[in-house]
């Protein structure tokens, strides 16, 4: 373990020719307080850390959605970490900027992807209604990307790191588990599943060997929710420029992050529905002793971050808390916001695209999906804005109008 007090240096670094459990130096990829940290560094410290995606680079740049298809679960998330702060102690709040980020340079690595995973293999927000991979490419090409698998769409990425998060205590990890355990146990044949249990297989627990290896591999929590330590949220204006706020449980509250998004839409309700890449995050960190009473936390903070694309126009598309079958469900803002995705993808393809793609777009452009209304009996209202000015391609509504139409008519 090396102690770095000041300076940017790169912690973490990945060698993208290597699967997780052969890189130099181990990262993990299960949630548990023994795994050591990498590194220590002092409060005030400013440094880099290198990522790969988040499945381990199981999807290759090519034409095929079979690897999505194919993709092997029990990898995922690889995460890089942890990083142990000088002085933290549990009941404290590590105070982590992302000051920079982005894909790794270079022809080989500047791409990204979007997948729709297979209903019995991951899921997804609207599995049941496309239950097949699919697979979007993207060209990460500044702060633009461009997909040959999408036309005419171009767009602004907020890149953020869709996971960061600091290690739980050995009371909070049994907490989680048993919580999920007794969730999965409801119905524990579903597919997709309704929770992800601890599992030994592929697990890479940093440095632990022999018996703790064993231990921690079988407590170890998945890395697919958030928690209350951060983890998984996904939310895509923690982008650079932007400040968490985690609490800490563990002596360093040891730091790992993964999962880099060039771009995300609100929800990323494909499942892998990001732009996925490889790259590097530059970080720097503080402490707010005793923040988690001073600022009564559960969960963690974040403020954001001044960046963000100027996009002004947003077509908006409503969902109430109405099922398929016509069903009245009360104030449920989970069956609202897929109507209001459904009724996009639908919209979407009178302008020409598949449902997939659509679906796909949703995922990865920088979308909003806001509750707009939770209190107007039966029904939540969730809304989800997408921006016009990223389709090279006439969206708007206003396109069929009688007036609109009359106009190209007499123009012929
Ligand atoms: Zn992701």
């Amino acid at each position: 373990m090396t102690t770095v007090a000041v300076g940017h240096q790169t912690l973490f670094n990945v060698d993208l020719s290597k699967p997780w459990s052969q890189q130099q130096v181990l990262g993990h990829n299960r949630w548990h307080p023994d795994i050591p940290a990498v590194a220590s560094v002092s409060p005030g410290t400013t440094f880099r850390m290198e990522c790969k995606d988040w499945t381990d680079g199981q999807i290759q740049n090519n034409d095929s959605a079979n690897d999505v298809r194919d993709i092997d679960l029990s990898i995922p998330h690889v995460l890089s970490g942890p990083i142990a702060v000088d002085g933290a102690e549990p009941g404290d709040v590590l105070v982590v900027d992302i000051l920079d980020m982005g894909p790794f340079p270079g022809p080989n690595t500047e791409w990204g992807y979007t997948g729709i995973f297979a209903k019995t293999n991951g899921g997804g927000f609207l599995t049941d209604r496309f239950p097949d991979a699919h697979k979007a490419i993207w060209d990460l090409q500044g702060v633009f990307a461009t997909s040959r698998h999408l036309p005419d769409v171009r767009f602004v990425g907020i890149q953020h790191p869709g996971l960061i998060g600091t290690a739980p205590s050995a009371d909070l990890l049994a907490k989680w588990n048993k919580r999920e355990a007794d969730l999965i146990a409801t119905d524990p044949n579903r597919v997709p599943p309704l929770a992800l249990a601890p599992l030994e297989n592929s697990a890479v627990m940093g440095s632990l060997q022999g018996e703790s290896y064993k231990r921690a591999a079988q407590e170890g929590a998945r890395t697919v929710p958030p928690r209350e330590h951060g983890g998984n949220c996904d939310i895509k204006n923690l982008t650079k420029g932007s400040r968490a706020y985690l609490p800490v449980y563990v002596k360093g509250g040891n730091l790992s992050m993964g999962d880099l998004h060039f771009s995300q839409g609100d929800g990323e309700i494909t499942f892998c529905g990001a732009v996925e890449m490889a790259g590097f995050i530059d970080l720097h960190v503080d402490v707010i002793k005793d923040g988690v009473n001073k600022y009564k936390m559960t969960n963690p903070i974040f403020r954001t971050s001044p960046l963000e694309p100027r996009y002004t126009n947003f077509l908006v598309f409503e969902g109430i808390s109405v099922d398929e079958q016509g069903k009245q469900h009360y104030m449920d803002a989970h069956i609202a916001y897929k109507n209001a995705c459904m009724n996009a993808i639908e919209y979407l393809q009178t302008c020409g695209y598949t449902a997939e793609q659509a679906y796909m777009i949703l995922g990865a452009a920088p979308v909003e999906g806001r509750i707009s209304g939770i209190v107007d009996i039966p029904n939540a209202c969730c809304t989800v804005y997408l921006p016009t000015e990223i389709f090279q391609r006439d969206v708007e509504p206003m396109r069929y109008s009688v007036s609109r139409q009359t106009q190209v008519a007499t123009a012929r």
